[in-house]
């Protein structure tokens, strides 16, 4: 869910909106940039772009029926994202892979509790210092049909953050950072953030050692090739992070949406699950775009992601991670 009326605050400190590859070919015939740029490039991620796109397809497929919080496609949806964890080999949290989380039967009466999907990549120098990395992956189900169709599948909404977090966790499994880092999906976001509000209140570890909530809502798709880097209005502090990984990023990297002079509807501040984090004062960063013609339509299919965007957002949100563990 995230709701903008109107493109107001675009931070163009931009980058480059060629692909790695290009770039390095261009390099070669150009004055050698600094090396400290030089190196950051070289050093971008590389992800599992294939099992990225499945996920996506398969947590988007109409068999999970828009995955609304309480139903059985949620339910495969969880699932299907555990099962991925294990199969990652991803460490189970004290409290198990799966989380619990009660909702009130007065706002929820059809809902007997939302599930998160936990799993943890422990840091290698500072392991007791984390960054959680949160996507929801409900989404809003079986609605007024639109063009014949009433599957929300929720594709970009944000089977898109879900599916990120698998080959995140993966990446990272196999070149850990000096933090340890909590991947969790979250469920019934779209009525409430429950999920979230749920798993700040009930960490696996003490909120204290917390550093840092990444999270992910709406990253597979735009037109401009610009994922947004909300949160440094609200901790400036993180200003630096996002302005060190622009000249490198692959996709267009904005700062904005994120305080009130955004305008109405505009700050996305308490508008996805990195709100819960804020709550308690964890400095955020949300990635996400802005609103496409499929937002919250059953038109929210698989087939619509950008597929080089996509990927790139990804390693650009790992190569943030990266430099805000490295500060
Ligand atoms: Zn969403």
């Amino acid at each position: 869910m995230k709701i903008s009326i109107t493109v107001v605050v675009l931070m163009t400190t931009v980058a480059c909106s060629q692909s790695g590859a290009a770039r390095t070919q261009d390099n070669a015939q150009l004055p050698q940039p600094q090396p400290a740029v030089a190196t950051a490039c070289a050093l971008l991620a590389q992800i599992d772009s294939t099992a990225l796109l499945r996920d996506l397809e398969r947590l988007a497929h109409d068999s999970m029926a828009g995955r609304l919080i309480g139903s059985q496609g949620a339910i495969k949806a969880r699932d299907y994202i555990a099962a991925r964890f294990d199969a990652l080999g991803l460490e189970v949290p004290p409290g198990g892979r799966l989380q619990r989380i009660p909702v009130s039967s007065q706002r929820l009466p059809d809902v007997e509790a939302a599930w998160n999907v936990l799993g943890v990549v422990r840091g290698t120098t500072q392991p007791e210092r984390w960054i959680v990395m949160t996507a929801h992956y409900d989404h809003v189900g079986i609605g007024r049909p639109v063009e014949g169709d009433s599957i929300y599948n929720g594709s970009d909404d944000n089977a898109s953050g879900a599916a990120a977090l698998a080959v995140m966790a993966q990446h990272f499994q196999q070149s850990p950072i000096g933090r340890s880092i909590l991947f969790a999906a979250v469920d019934g976001e779209e009525r409430g953030m429950w999920g979230s509000r749920g798993l700040v209140d009930s960490l696996p570890m003490p909120i204290g050692t917390v550093d840092l909530n990444i999270n992910l809502d709406m990253v597979s798709r735009n037109e401009r090739q610009e994922l947004y880097a909300a949160g440094p209005g609200r901790y400036p502090q993180l200003t630096a992070v996002v302005e060190a990984v622009q000249p490198c990023a692959p996709v267009r990297l904005m700062l904005g949406h994120d305080t009130p002079a955004a305008g109405p509807g505009n700050d996305w501040t308490n508008q996805s699950d990195h709100a819960a984090f804020h709550a308690r004062g964890i400095p955020f960063l949300y990635f996400g775009v802005e609103d496409h013609p499929d937002y919250h339509r059953p038109g929210d299919h698989a087939d619509r992601a950008m597929p080089g965007f996509y990927v790139n957002a990804v390693r650009t949100i790992i190569e943030t991670a990266r430099r805000f563990d490295a500060r």
